[in-house]
């Protein structure tokens, strides 16, 4: 049997699919590539030493992912394919519906057709709004999202719950990412932001390797200890673990299950920048500029709840994440394209 990981090509997906294959498990990957470079795959399976099948199509396609079941013996579906910017998700709705809310129920009425009944499901930190307190747990108020993107994705989860009550013998597992960074530590694979990186690490780590000239640190006024915005970052390797756990809990279990993925500690930007200064021995210059609309001052996790179900909790600490972004940037200062 095999698990079918949609948009296995990007970031946290390629970081999943070597720790799957690593795993020996069959992987096959459907990706259309809107936001990913092939090359991923090439390197993963470089590193693995052997290959996932990959299909290039879209999750929307429904003949497609009827013929994928039909073809590949697939017992459970890890669906990272998503369109992921927020700003971007403000400008087209509809293409982030499109993909992210209709692509998830194309998808779920595939596996249904075909009797594929174990789905692990992207979601994110972004579902809590704006928090009403920190940290978050999985009981915490959800909704109130302030953007199509985080939209999407709180849609996605009344799905799964409506689906699991309809559907018993499915096993529909959310898990809510805090703010992935990082990269393998062998410097191989990482975050390749196509244009302007929209998130900090990686922004940061473009300074660093003079692609971009200073940060532009949004925010100083905020209720946090030096004003600057705090969030959970968490490393792509423990995220990528994470599911690998969340798969084998819900393997013989039914039902819709949510878990936080995140580290429980806060880390302010410029907390992160002055790490990275220290880590890479760079300059990175920053200028503080106003509020980023929409941002909210903090936001963490309590990962208690997936350190007792899943036995699964972060272990690579910031300079673990920091080091590993260094490494990956300056190895491929060009991304995927510097080879
Ligand atoms: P990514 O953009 O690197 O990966 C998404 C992948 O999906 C890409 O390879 C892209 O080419 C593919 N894809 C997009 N639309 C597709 C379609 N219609 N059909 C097939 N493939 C398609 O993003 P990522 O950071 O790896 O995120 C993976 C998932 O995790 C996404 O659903 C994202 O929303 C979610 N998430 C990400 C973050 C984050 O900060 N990176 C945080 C929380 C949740
Ligand atoms: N941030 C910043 N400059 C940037 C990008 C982000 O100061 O160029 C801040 C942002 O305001 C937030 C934190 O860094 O406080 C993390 O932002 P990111 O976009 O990476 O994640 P998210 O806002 O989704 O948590």
């Amino acid at each position: 049997m095999a698990i079918l990981v949609t948009g296995g090509g990007g970031y946290i997906g390629s970081h999943t699919v070597l720790r799957l294959l690593e795993q020996q498990e069959e992987v096959v990957v459907l990706d259309n590539f809107v936001n990913a470079s092939p090359q991923a795959l090439t390197r993963v399976a470089g590193l693995a030493g052997r290959a996932p099948h990959v299909i290039e199509g879209d999750v929307c396609d429904a003949a497609l992912l009827t013929r994928l079941f039909a073809t590949h013996r697939i017992d459970a579906v890890i669906h990272f394919a998503g369109l992921k910017a927020v700003g971007e998700s403000v400008r087209e709705p509809l293409a982030y519906y499109q993909v992210n809310l209709s692509g998830t129920l194309t998808l779920l009425a595939a596996m249904r057709a075909a009797g594929v009944h174990h789905l692990i499901f992207s979601s994110s930190a972004t579902v809590y709004g704006q928090p009403e307190q920190v940290p978050l747990t999985e009981a915490s108020r959800t909704g109130g999202t302030t953007n199509p993107y985080g939209t999407s994705k709180w849609m996605v989860e009344q799905v799964l719950r409506d689906l699991a009550l309809a559907a018993p013998e499915m096993a529909l597992v959310a898990l809510r990412y805090f703010n992935p960074v990082g990269a393998h530590p062998s410097g191989r694979i990482g975050e390749d932001p196509r244009g302007t990186p929209n998130n900090l690490l990686p922004y940061i780590a473009q300074v660093a390797v003079g692609k971009l000239p200073s940060v532009t640190v949004f925010g100083n006024d905020y209720p946090t200890p030096d004003g600057t915005g705090v969030r959970d970052y968490i490393h792509v390797m423990d995220l990528a673990d994470g599911h690998l756990q969340a798969l084998r809990h819900s393997r013989d279990r039914t039902g819709f299950s949510v878990w936080n993925l995140g580290t429980g500690r806060g880390h302010s930007v410029l907390e992160m920048i002055d790490a990275f200064r220290r880590l890479s021995g760079r300059d990175i210059p920053y200028t503080l500029a106003p509020r980023r609309p929409g941002d909210i001052a903090e936001c963490w996790s309590d990962p208690s709840r997936a350190a007792v179900d899943l036995k699964w909790s972060a272990t690579r600490d910031l300079d673990d994440m920091i080091r590993d972004t260094w490494r990956w940037q300056s190895q491929n200062p060009q991304g995927y394209s510097s080879e």
